[in-house]
């Protein structure tokens, strides 16, 4: 699915996956002691690990969740703690797999259900998303989102939290500790993940619904058990979320000429300077909202279109970024008019991290439509993943390098003790793949970095010069002798 000519400089270097597992098995391999000591050579089996990762594991999970339960399209929701109800049982649903989430959803409207939450003094079922299960049930179903990573504690301290789900991945491992000091029961729900004082309740697929039950049951039955104590959070943004490649090009021409033209004639043009995914966690290490929130800001105000993913798009959800109102207030004219013309929003928040492959479409998408590079390589694009945490995430960024994404990520660099290893991230794999790995704690620095990169593709593929400020002026009306005066 990835461009031809992407396609051959993975051939070229010898890096096209061979399948999944056998990439992550050989990977641990060629790491046991005594094995591969040439660092071009183990980080060439990175890549082939990544791209596998990339380009079928994630590629694949994106398409089949979209199979059983339809390709997001936009739709309003909510963010924020304010979205707990006093008198509803209140339902926090995290972690990374939509199947029992779905069915969650499914069953809180059951009629039976409600009249359960009802015989234990509750005026009904309410649900909300955290991390990227969040992402996956707002994007379908417009269920709240009480944000990402760093919130999962802090919606427990507002005591009115009667059940946490968990599954896999991003779960804080001092989540029961604190749940024991209010009344949340927290409960895991897979075989590969579970938590000493949590309840479990397993999820079999093929009893989804009843598991499901269970679940909801159980945080219906802790509902009187809740106490007074927790902090009063009222806050709750506006925002809209659910775009997929699909959409955004429906968005650009209707069903009958949908396309991506409109996106590549408006950077051809330098109406849009060029294109940022802001992915990836968001870190303790910095203030809440931090960096993310300001790259997205930074970047809008510039003319870049940003398409987010993960706990980046909490983090600008949180802040009220996500709706088009507030951030084409916020957005640079160029970018604004294109919006305003298209009718989406400056920052378009694509799912969880694992739909980062639904950027891989949209630039595949974008250089089939001509008038910017053949490839994915060379595109004036970047992606930054300012407060990355997870090992994943490093994979995901090795899988946007590989296939052309010049990648620059938040924090110290793990590699940064090795200057061989940090400069085939940077340089030969931008020779190779036109696309490469930093790492750089600076934001402003990032921003810098960004820019370059689209302005270097933008010289390279001969596009007009990026000017500020030169689209979108403000229209005025003319009269009669005005305009005989301009037609001279
Ligand atoms: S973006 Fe990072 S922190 Fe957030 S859910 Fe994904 S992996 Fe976890």
């Amino acid at each position: 699915r990835a461009p031809q000519k992407t396609r051959e400089r993975w051939k070229k270097w010898g890096v096209v996956p061979r399948g999944v597992d056998r990439e992550v098995c050989e990977g641990m391999h060629r790491t046991h002691m005594g094995v591969d000591h040439e660092p071009d050579n183990l980080l060439m089996s990175a890549v082939r690990v990544a791209l596998a990762d990339g380009w079928a594991g994630s590629m694949i999970s994106t398409d089949i969740s979209d199979v059983l339960f339809g390709t997001p399209r936009p739709m309003r929701g909510k963010a924020g703690f304010g979205m707990f109800k006093d008198d509803q049982v209140n339902i926090v649903v995290h972690g990374h797999e939509p199947t029992l989430a779905e069915m969650i959803v499914l069953m809180a409207d059951d009629p039976e259900m409600q009249e359960y939450a009802r015989s234990k003094g509750a005026a009904g079922i309410n649900l909300g998303g955290m991390c990227c299960t969040a992402n996956e049930i707002l994007m379908r179903h417009g269920i709240p989102t009480a944000g990402g990573f760093t919130n999962q504690e802090l919606a427990i301290l507002t005591g009115k939290v009667d059940a946490m789900t968990v599954d896999v991945q991003c779960i804080m491992p001092a989540l029961v500790k604190l749940s024991e000091r209010f009344h949340t029961r927290m409960v895991t729900t897979s075989e590969k993940a579970k938590f000493t004082g949590a309840t479990h309740v397993g999820y079999e697929e093929h009893r989804a619904a009843e598991v499901a039950k269970e679940i909801i049951k159980l945080a219906v039955d802790n509902f009187p058990n809740r106490k007074k104590n927790g902090y009063a959070a009222t806050d709750q943004q506006d925002l809209v979320a659910g775009f997929s490649q699909e959409y955004i090009e429906y968005m650009q021409g209707g069903r009958m000429r949908a396309s991506f033209r409109p996106l590549n004639d408006a950077i051809q043009v330098g109406r849009i300077r060029g294109v940022v995914g802001l992915a990836g966690c968001d870190n303790p290490r910095v203030p809440a909202q931090g960096l993310h929130l300001y790259l997205a800001k930074e970047f809008i105000k510039s003319d870049v279109l940003v398409v987010s993913t993960g706990c980046g798009s909490h983090a600008c959800q949180a802040a009220g970024y996500m709706t088009p109102e507030m951030a084409l207030e916020h957005a640079g004219p160029g970018l604004k008019e294109v919006c305003e013309a298209i009718g989406i929003p400056p920052i378009l928040p694509l799912g969880s991290c694992v739909d980062n492959s639904r950027i891989l479409t949209i630039l595949t998408a974008m250089a089939a439509e001509g008038g910017l590079s053949e490839e994915i390589g060379g595109m004036p694009g970047v992606g930054i993943a300012p407060e990355w945490m997870s090992e994943k995430a490093l994979a995901i960024g090795t899988y946007f390098a590989a296939s052309g994404v010049p990648v620059i990520f938040g924090g110290e660099s793990p590699v940064g003790a090795s200057n061989e290893v940090t400069r085939i991230m940077s340089e030969t794999w931008y020779e190779r793949f036109k696309g490469a790995f930093h790492f750089e704690p600076d934001p402003e620095k990032i921003f810098d970095m960004a820019l370059k990169y689209i302005d270097a593709a933008r010289d390279a593929l001969k596009l007009k010069k990026y000017e500020p400020g030169k689209f979108g002026v403000e229209r005025v009306l003319m009269d009669m002798a005005a305009r005989r005066e301009s037609s001279l």
